[in-house]
């Protein structure tokens, strides 16, 4: 037995073993003896599990062979001899030892020092661990960190605060742009936190979150040096420490970005009018309001007149402009409180408040179509424009915003055919005429692939030898829903669609082809009118088209004869003068058609070279008992010689009319008289049964 184990075997029997029992009972706490020499002579359970040797490995070796790291190895041995020499005691410390493979042990150590009975001065360590302490700490530390660079990289505000609204904590990211330092809200009330009246608002509805204790949020408005500004609150209830967390977040971006989306929505472009959305909401709103009040709300709707044209002719930067200063007259001119809104293109809606009566409402309508009076100047043009204006009010014409609007829509058009420039007041009958113009719509659409339309063909008669001389081609239109329409209803519907001008190229087609066979059979000359609308002078292929159509069937032109009304000519245009004169320069025939029903300018006559004058028929049927028609047809007549033109009087109906026809010169008669308009076939028929009187 070496000494060494001697002094241990000695150094056990001098301790207390009811001490050791204790020790040795507590396993989660290290508890180490050593002798003077630092030699181990007590190791308990928590001491193998802290530092790895087992009782056999450790008693016996020296403390700082063992745990103490070669750092503080000087030291621990001096302080060490320090307390056994001096009585200097080693103070209890946070310290890091070693472990047996080496690694690092945080430990908080304290120690005693005993004397035995031998005068045997012993020194116990009582280690704990405190690597988890240590670990919960750093997971504390990190969090707090981590929430820092949370509220720094957020730019929104946090409050924290009890239940009853104290602020206990604040962070900002930006205190400079905020109110005040996060110290002077500590300690305060949140509502009472400001006491700008600006931020009456906020406070109420942090008062009603903080009374209703459940989480919510809410938007308030705030300026910060003078900018509007708008914020959102949000209310969190922490509810196990009775505590609530305010965020407030600057959203005056999405705020501008949202108006900016809803302004999109809800308001034209161009005018910066409010757009048929928001018009519609007004009046819808309007009605309700007026409900009670039984207040009349009148509903004008506002179709410029011919604007399409501008736009074609001058482009679309003109129309733009012009609209705008069209918006500026419509503004000056309604009262404060009316309501102007666009509905599209052309299309404007006023909505006058506080007039009862149709007289009330004419006036204010009439100063509208005044406000047109004047010409607009632009860009040092002179421009003339007039608007039609449709009224429909509430209730008597409808009590939804959607009725109103359509009834205003529908008496518009009844104002478009009154001639323009002018207003109407809707009325029920309308409804029915308009139920009709859109049933031929929706029927007309597809109704040319579906060939439901066909050219009938009315003889003219040389009214010398009562021989036929030609034709007027005259569409007709089967459909098998709405059934024979007669061109008097569709036309218009037609030009109005713009359909008319591949309707017009169809009959165009079916005249020419009629001269080919005609050719066929017969050597003679004949003569084929065909109508034109003015709408098919705007097809910028119109003449190509029939010189085309000639050339192709190999049909001379003075074979075709166009014929138009004075309408055509009023408007002036320089399209329609150039195309007049290349049809008649290629030696197609002009005829003036429905003379006597308009201006009956002789101008018109002269200007454009016209080579057949046609006669309206409600004249020709006058003829024979009314002296002012008579008189008419005469003067025509008269007035055709000196002008070299050919007289065709259309719808003659009976013997009479043609002998007083006759008698006073004319050269050809049209009308029932003679053969109604006949298909094709008929014609060809009828042609070949025709008895020459
Ligand atoms: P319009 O050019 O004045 O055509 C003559 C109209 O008088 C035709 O009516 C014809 O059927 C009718 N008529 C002929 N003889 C008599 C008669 O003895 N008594 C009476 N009461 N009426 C007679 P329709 O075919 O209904 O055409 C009406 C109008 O439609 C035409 O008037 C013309 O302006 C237009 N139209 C017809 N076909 C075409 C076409 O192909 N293109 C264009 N743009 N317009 C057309
Ligand atoms: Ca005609
Ligand atoms: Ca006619």
């Amino acid at each position: 037995m070496t000494s060494g184990s001697f002094d241990n075997l000695l150094n056990r029997f001098v301790l207390n073993d009811s001490l050791h029992q204790l020790f040795d009972a507590v396993d989660a706490i290290s508890v180490q003896g050593y002798d003077e020499q630092r030699r181990v002579i007590y190791w308990n359970k928590g001491s193998e599990r802290l530092y790895g040797y087992s009782k056999e490995e450790a008693e016996g070796q020296k403390l700082e062979d063992l745990i103490i790291p070669d750092e503080i190895r000087t030291s621990v041995i001096e302080g060490h001899l320090a307390w056994l020499n001096t009585g200097k005691e080693i103070p209890a410390s946070e310290i890091t030892l070693r472990h047996k493979n080496g690694k690092k042990v945080f430990v908080f150590s304290s120690h005693v020092l005993f004397v035995n009975q031998y005068g045997v001065r012993q020194m116990y360590c009582i280690d704990i661990d405190l690597k988890d302490l240590r670990q919960a700490q750093a997971q504390a530390d990190f969090k707090e960190h981590m929430l820092e660079s949370i509220f720094d990289a957020i730019p929104d505000l946090f409050f924290l605060m009890k239940s009853d609204g104290t602020v206990i904590d604040y962070y900002s990211s930006n205190t400079g742009d905020f109110f005040s330092k996060s110290n002077d809200f500590i300690g305060k009330n949140i509502s009472t936190l400001f006491s700008d009246d600006q931020t009456d608002d906020f406070q109420a509805q942090m008062d009603n979150a903080l009374k209703q204790k459940s989480n919510t949020q809410f938007e308030y408005e705030y300026s910060l040096h003078k900018v509007p500004k708008h914020f959102e609150a949000r209310v969190r209830f922490i509810k196990e420490y009775d505590q609530v967390m305010v965020i407030i977040r600057d959203i005056s971006e999405q705020h501008k970005a949202a108006e900016l989306i809803r302004h999109q929505a809800y308001y034209d472009n161009l005018t910066s009018l409010p757009n048929r959305f928001l018009s519609l909401e007004q009046l819808s709103r309007l009605l309700q309001e007026n409900q009670r009040s039984k207040e009349k709300i009148a509903v004008l709707f506002l179709d410029l007149d011919d604007f399409k044209k501008i736009n074609d002719s001058l482009g679309h930067e003109v129309g733009d402009k012009l609209l705008i200063k069209c918006v500026k007259r419509l503004q000056n001119t309604i009262r404060k409180q009316d309501l102007i809104g666009r509905l599209g293109g052309d299309e404007f809606i006023v909505l006058l408040k506080g007039h009862t009566t149709h007289e009330d409402i004419s006036k204010a309508t009439e100063s509208l179509l005044k406000a047109f009076r004047t010409p607009f100047n632009l860009d040092g043009r002179e421009l003339i424009l007039t608007v039609s204006i449709g009224i429909a009010m509430s209730p008597d014409d409808g009590d939804s915003a959607s009725d109103l609007l359509r009834n205003a829509d529908t008496a518009m058009y009844q104002a478009k055919e009154l001639g323009r420039n002018t207003y109407s007041f809707f009325t029920k009958e309308m409804n029915v005429i308009m139920q009709r113009r859109l049933e031929l719509e929706a029927q007309m659409h597809g109704a040319l692939d579906r060939q439901e339309f066909e050219v009938y063909y009315q003889p003219q008669i040389d009214v010398s030898n009562r021989k036929i001389v030609g034709a007027e081609a005259l569409i007709r239109w089967h459909n098998p829903v709405l059934g024979n329409i007669l061109p008097d209803e569709f036309i218009p519907v037609a030009e109005q669609t713009g359909l008319i001008v591949s309707i017009g190229k169809l009959v165009i087609r079916q005249a020419v082809y009629f001269l080919s066979e005609w050719k066929k059979e017969h050597k003679k000359q004949f003569n084929m009118a065909v109508n034109l609308s003015p709408r098919q002078f705007r097809d910028e292929g119109l003449f190509e088209f029939i010189r085309d159509q000639l050339i192709s069937k190999n049909i001379a032109p003075e074979q075709l004869e166009l014929e138009i009304t004075e309408g055509l000519l009023l408007s002036g245009k320089s399209y329609i003068k150039e195309t007049l004169n290349k049809i008649s320069k290629l030696g197609i025939k002009l005829a003036m058609d429905d003379f006597g029903t308009g201006y009956s300018s002789l101008g018109y006559l002269r200007e454009f070279s016209f080579d057949v004058l046609k006669m309206d028929r409600a004249f020709v049927q006058g003829i024979t008992n009314n002296k002012s028609d008579y008189d008419l047809v005469k003067a025509t007549i008269a007035m055709s010689r000196s002008l070299e033109l050919l007289v065709v009087a259309e719808g003659v109906e009976t013997e009479a009319q043609l002998r007083m026809l006759e008698d006073l010169g004319c050269d050809i008669v049209q009308g029932f008289y003679f053969s109604k308009p006949l298909t094709a076939r008929e014609f060809f028929e009828y042609s070949k049964s025709f008895q020459y009187s």
